[in-house]
Parts: structure tokens; C-alpha cells; sequence
């Protein structure tokens, strides 16, 4: 994709000293010395004057990022401009809900929207690469990044991240990326970070190469496919070997089987860490296993700069890795036009959110929100109640922007539930009680309804963020329970990061929402679900556990050898826990709506298909119909899962391969129609080597409106 500078850069290769070549390779922090926004380190001015310094991270800001620049190309030798990167994971300054509350909307072009919008804010403020998409699968709702993933799946993970890729960065064969509105983007982290054992950031994660392959590999040659033009190394170990320093990961599979021709960045100072991972002896070490696995730009640690002439200069690393990491380097700066124009025009720098991507930003967290429970209709509200309860201690929270958001966070507030339900239903008195107990209780004894905002606070998420509990931060069970003993109706609104565990009160909460951390429109997008302005039609893209002790517990597992069947064996001898009912709390795919829907049964287009036909292209079409049975308008999400029967790898119970989220009318009826081809009907087999396999035999296509739809057809593979 990035090809068409080969001649630009070879002919400044040519120029480059060695201490030049390693400069490019070198990414170094912004720690804003004199305050924010206000200048750069001397280490990183003097580095970017020297024509020794590729790419900075943590800068914005058109103003300051000119300055460095000028720096860079009016003082080097050679004026190679500087990369600007930064963390815009879900948006810059309007801050859209957190990444895994996206998923969540089963709806792609959300996604892509955002990264619309975030791509014409960064860029505007000097900025052209974020770091972003992260496609980390994980079953650790423990683990504090889950917010920032896509969740459980690899196929929704895949989709997400194309939309966010084609957002960035435009057409897939870059061509895009000089526009004004563009920004490059990465793909992070490669790879399996959100296997940590334990959930515990950084730990070790050892899988197979078939889990690799299936299970977390995916997403990322999605976004390559889609033309993603950089690549983030993963902290954790992959089968005992650090992701930074792993060959197989970042160079047999990522650049020779897939051909990446982007960057390889490391992660935060991960090159040093290979010294504490106890796999390099020194920084010298570390550099070389670095460069020579596949990283081609080191972040803020400085090995490769310090150690790169010497370590060419006895043979450790050649002449064309170094400049194969140099070229790919200079390849996306090219492809950004920052050798046409390296600066961004200060005067058209966007200083806030518009009203029209605050609008986009509120649609998506709408559109964002599950419905997990409403017996007894509680929901939607009545904009004509007459009293109306506001309670909980995150009901009049101003920082909802979740983990990762970008520099809007530290400049806008949140709207609060309470500000936009008082907005909502101007006719209502609508009471308010934060922390204080005795003051909620009163408050929803003398409401017609109640609404309950708890949840976790953004801190409580993130990287570095993991609980070993996750059910809601201390006293707010206590609160549900006390506003369900006034006998009063209420509804509770969970703003959070991670799934929760909320078996221990959920029988006494007639009606919850799911909202997540919404962001900057977030009690707004609340309201409008609330009172029914929208239907909710969110999915769960991650299960939510009984208990902490079920996990890890997520629907794409393995069967074991002793599914509960009477005909074999009691039904003692399955894999559960003695204290604990079987299953999840909510399955993957799960969320109710105002409305109901029925789905029929998938219809095929034909019952059987050679496995050479497949191979050839062949396709076949899954036709389901859906019907909005109730009487309001709404959205369902139509789901289409596989599962091979026998296979030479045991595979898993259900795989999503399709879904489409669709909007009726009361009465109304849709067909939604799915096509299965070789990739979704076949699998990777532990060939270190890469095999994809379609094998002959029976294949289970299950469609519905949660993962644990019944409604099958059989397909026969020949
Ligand atoms: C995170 C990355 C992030 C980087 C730069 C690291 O700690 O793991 O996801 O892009 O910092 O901020």
C-alpha cells in the first residue's frame, strides 16, 4: 500500500548517516516541562534540531507541534520531519463511549464515525497518527483494558477495527493519508495482550499456536487487510517469548506471511523491558533482539539509538534490517505529505467539539447501551411523571469520558444523568440524592420512579486498572437494595468499564441499563434511552460472569468431552462449580429492547458444499427473517454463529460470523441475509507454519438474537 515512495526513499536512505538512520527509528516522549501545552524537554528539541529524532509522542497542539517541527526541518541536516503520535483511542475532544461500549452497538459504522471525527480533530491540532485501533481479545473482564477492546470475539473485534481503520485513514491502499482529515493509525497490541493469565496487566500468556491463530491473531490481519499502516508490540510474553523480541509474531507471520509493509512500534519503553523479562542481557541486547525480531521504532527507551552503530559496527544487526526499518518509516511520512507540508495550519485548528460531532458522539452512546433487564416495563420513563428520583453516587458525575480518552477529557466535562434527565422531562421535579443513603431512600420513597446511577468510576478501568472483584465499588449494592425496599419503582443505570458482576442484587432491580462510560454526551445518551427517545438495541460483546470464580467464562469455549447429557452420565459430572449455577449471568449477545422481535429459523441456500468449491469462493447464503412484534419502533441485531460438528481440533461451541443490526417498524419484518464462505466455515490447525483448513463434515449454523439461540440449520461440507 505505502509503495509508491520507494524511489523518495531510497534516494534519502542513501543520504542518511547510520546515527541518522537509527534517529529515524527513535520515538521520544513530550513531558511537558513548563506546563501543559506550554514547550518541549531539551533532550527531545536538542534530538529533533540534530536530525536524530523520528517521531514524538504526547504533543499536540498546532502551535506546538510547529514549533518541534520547525526544529526538525529547518535545523537538521537533512529536514526529515518529525511523526507526531498520540493516544486518540475514542475520540480528541469529543470524546465518544469507551471502545468496548462501541462493540456493543453491533454497529460498525459507529466506530468508523468516531474515527471520522477524531481523525479531523487530531490532525487539525498537529497530529497524524493515533494509536488506535487496540484489538485485544480477552476473556478477563478482570483485566482494566477490557474497555478499551472490542470484547470476547474475534470476528467483532475484526469488524470494529476495519471501521476504525477505514475512519482514520480513508482508502485502504493509502492513499487517503495525505488529506487533511486523515490520520495514520496502529494496530495494537501485537499480540494476545488480553490473554494475561489472571487478568493482571503485563502477565505472561501462553497459547497455542491454533488459539493464536484463531482467537487473537484475526482482528489484526482485518485492519492490515483494510490498510492499517502501523503495528503496536504487546507488553506480555507469547509462549515465552516477550512480544517485542518474538520473530515469529512480528516478522514470519506479520511482515513475511501477511507482507506488512507499515511500521512496527514498540509499546511504552517495551524494548527495555525485554531486559527485566529476563530475555536480553542489556540495552544492547534488547535493541538487537528488537530490531531483529520486527520492531522498527522504539518508544520513549533509547537502546537502539544508543546501541544501533555498534551492534551494526560487529555484525549483530545488518545494513538492510536497519534500513528496512528506516524505509518503513519513511514510507508513512510520505504517504502523510509531511515532506509537502510538515506543519499544521494553525489557524484552522478545531478548539472544540462541534455541535454536529457532540450529535455523533451522543448517537453512538445511545446506540451503545444494552437493555440487561426491565420486568414490568419500568422502562421507558414517563416524561409526564410527576416526581422523578435521581440517586446514587455517579448520578451528578461530570467525568464519564472512560480510560484512554483523549485531551477532551482534561477540557470538557461529561453531561451528568441528573443534568439530562432535569433537561428531559422539563415538567417533572426531579430530586436528587448523591452518596447519602437516608437521602436516597427518601428521595425514591417519594418519586413515582427512581433512577439508580452507579458503577464505576473511569479510574476504576484502563490499563494498569484491574480488580480482583468486580462487582460495584463499595456501598452501592447497598443503595439498589435500599431504594428496592421502598417498593417503589426504579430503574438502574450501570456506567462502567469492564463487565460486572451483578448477580447478588439483580433479582431485586426490576430494570437495568447497561450504559458503560459513555463520554462526553453521556448523560444525554442515558436520557434519550431512558425515556425511550431511543430504543435500546445494544448486545453484550463480552459475557458477564455469576461470580469471579467462573472466570475465565465466555461463549466461543471449547465443549469438554462431558456436556450434560443424561443419556451418558449424571449430571454432577459436567464442568461447573459445586457453588455456583452453571452458565453466565448474561451471554454474549444478549440485550433487550422496548419492543420484542422474533427471528425465524436460518434458511440455507443449499444444504451441502464441496470444500473445494469453498476454496474456490464459493459461498453460501443464510437467509433470516426478523419481525418487530411489539408496538414501537426499534432495532434487533440478528446473529449467525457457527460451530463444526467433528474436527481434527476441537472446536468452539458457537462462532460469530455475521450480524446486522436492523431497525422495524412496529409489525414490521426484515430478511437479513448472511453469506458463509471458506474463512468462516473453516480454521487454523497448530502448523507454526499457518494452515487454514476446511474440513468435510458437518457444520452447525445457528442465527438468532444472542448467542445462545437454539434456531439451527445443518450444513455439510463434502
Ligand atoms: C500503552 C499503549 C499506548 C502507549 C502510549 C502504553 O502504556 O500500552 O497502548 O499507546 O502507552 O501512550
Amino acid at each position: 500500500m505505502l509503495r509508491p515512495y520507494e524511489d523518495k526513499v531510497k534516494e534519502l536512505l542513501d543520504r542518511m548517516t547510520t546515527e541518522e538512520k537509527l534517529g529515524q527509528l527513535q520515538q521520544l516522549t513530550w513531558t511537558g516541562d513548563t506546563g501543559p501545552g506550554g514547550g518541549q524537554t531539551a533532550h527531545t528539541e536538542a534530538a529533533a534540531r540534530a536530525g536524530l529524532l523520528g517521531s514524538v509522542l504526547n504533543l499536540h497542539g498546532a502551535r506546538h507541534t510547529n514549533a518541534l517541527q520547525r526544529m526538525a526541518v529547518e535545523e537538521s541536516r537533512l529536514g526529515i520531519p518529525l511523526l507526531f503520535g498520540l493516544d486518540v483511542v475514542h475520540g480528541f475532544w469529543t470524546t465518544f463511549p469507551i471502545p468496548l461500549a462501541q462493540a456493543a452497538s453491533f454497529d460498525p459504522a459507529v466506530a468508523r464515525r468516531d474515527a471520522e471525527v477524531s481523525a479531523r480533530e487530531t490532525r487539525s491540532n498537529g497530529v497524524r497518527w493515533t494509536f488506535s485501533p487496540m484489538m485485544d481479545v480477552t476473556h478477563e473482564p478482570r483485566w482494566g483494558r477490557i474497555a478499551e477492546s472490542c470484547g470476547e470475539d474475534p470476528y467483532l473485534n475484526g469488524v470494529f477495527a476495519v471501521a476504525k481503520v477505514l475512519g482514520y485513514q480513508g482508502a485502504p491502499d493509502g492513499t487517503d493519508l495525505a488529506s487533511e482529515d486523515r490520520v495514520a493509525a496502529c494496530a495494537k497490541h501485537f499480540v494476545a495482550y488480553g490473554g494475561a493469565e489472571g487478568g493482571r496487566d503485563y502477565n505472561t500468556v501462553d497459547v497455542s499456536e491454533q488459539r493464536l491463530r484463531n482467537l487473537y491473531l484475526p482482528p489484526f490481519k482485518a485492519a492490515l487487510d483494510a490498510g492499517v499502516a502501523t503495528v503496536m508490540a504487546a507488553f506480555n510474553t507469547v509462549g515465552g517469548v516477550p512480544a517485542h523480541g518474538n520473530a515469529h509474531t512480528l516478522t514470519t507471520i506479520l511482515k513475511d506471511e501477511w507482507g506488512f509493509e507499515g511500521f512496527v512500534v514498540s509499546d511504552y519503553t517495551g524494548v527495555e523491558e525485554l531486559i527485566p523479562h529476563g530475555f536480553a542481557e542489556d540495552g544492547a541486547d534488547a535493541a538487537r533482539l528488537a530490531l531483529n525480531a520486527g520492531v522498527d521504532m522504539e518508544m520513549v527507551s533509547t537502546n537502539v539509538t544508543e546501541h544501533g552503530a555498534s551492534l551494526l559496527a560487529d555484525g549483530r544487526i545488518t545494513t538492510d534490517r536497519l534500513d528496512d526499518a528506516v524505509a518503513r518509516v519513511l514510507r508513512l511520512k510520505f504517504a502523510l505529505g509531511l515532506f509537502d507540508n510538515p506543519y499544521a495550519d494553525e489557524s484552522a485548528a478545531v478548539t472544540e467539539p462541534t455541535p454536529e460531532a457532540r450529535a455523533a458522539a451522543r448517537e453512538t452512546a445511545a446506540r451503545s447501551m444494552v437493555l440487561l433487564k426491565n420486568d414490568d416495563s419500568v422502562l421507558p420513563l414517563d416524561r409526564d411523571a410527576r416526581e422523578i428520583a435521581v440517586v446514587g453516587p455517579l448520578a451528578d458525575c461530570t467525568d464519564l469520558h472512560g480510560t484512554w480518552a483523549g485531551p477532551g477529557a482534561y477540557r470538557f466535562l461529561s453531561v451528568s444523568v441528573l443534568d439530562a434527565v432535569r433537561a428531559a422531562a422539563p415538567g417533572a421535579l426531579v430530586t436528587h440524592a448523591g452518596e447519602d443513603l437516608a437521602e436516597a431512600v427518601a428521595a425514591a420513597g417519594a418519586a413515582d420512579v427512581t433512577v439508580v446511577v452507579v458503577g464505576e468510576p473511569p479510574a476504576l478501568s484502563g490499563e494498569a486498572a484491574v480488580r480482583s472483584e468486580i462487582d460495584l465499588p463499595a456501598g452501592q449494592r447497598e443503595l439498589i437494595e435500599a431504594v428496592a425496599a421502598t417498593g417503589r419503582p426504579f430503574a438502574v443505570v450501570l456506567l462502567n468499564g469492564r463487565p460486572l458482576t451483578i448477580g447478588g442484587w439483580l433479582d431485586r432491580a426490576p430494570a437495568v441499563l447497561e450504559a458503560w462510560h459513555p463520554g462526553i454526551e453521556a448523560g444525554n445518551a442515558v436520557a434519550d434511552v431512558l425515556f425511550g427517545s431511543v430504543n435500546p438495541g445494544g448486545k453484550l460483546p463480552v459475557t458477564f460472569p455469576r461470580a469471579v470464580g467462573q472466570i475465565p467464562v465466555y461463549y466461543n469455549r471449547e465443549n469438554t468431552g462431558r456436556p450434560y447429557d443424561p443419556a451418558r452420565h449424571e449430571e454432577k459430572y459436567v464442568s461447573k462449580y459445586l457453588d455456583l449455577a452453571d452458565g453466565p449471568q448474561f451471554p454474549f449477545g444478549h440485550g433487550l429492547s422496548y419492543t420484542t422481535f422474533a427471528t425465524g429459523e436460518p434458511e440455507l441456500s443449499r444444504a451441502g458444499i464441496p470444500a473445494d468449491a469453498l476454496e474456490r469462493g464459493e459461498m453460501v447464503e443464510v437467509a433470516v427473517t426478523v419481525t418487530n412484534t411489539g408496538d414501537r419502533a426499534g432495532d434487533e441485531v440478528v446473529q449467525l454463529y457457527v460451530h463444526d460438528v467433528a474436527a481434527s481440533i476441537a472446536q468452539p461451541v458457537r462462532r460469530l460470523r455475521g450480524f446486522e443490526r436492523v431497525t422495524l417498524d412496529p409489525g414490521g419484518s426484515r430478511t437479513v441475509r448472511f453469506r458463509l464462505g471458506a474463512e468462516d466455515l473453516g480454521f487454523w490447525t497448530n502448523d507454526p507454519a499457518g494452515t487454514f483448513t476446511v474440513e468435510p463434515g458437518r457444520i452447525d449454523v445457528y442465527a438468532g438474537t444472542s448467542s445462545t439461540t437454539e434456531a439451527r440449520r445443518t450444513l455439510t461440507v463434502t
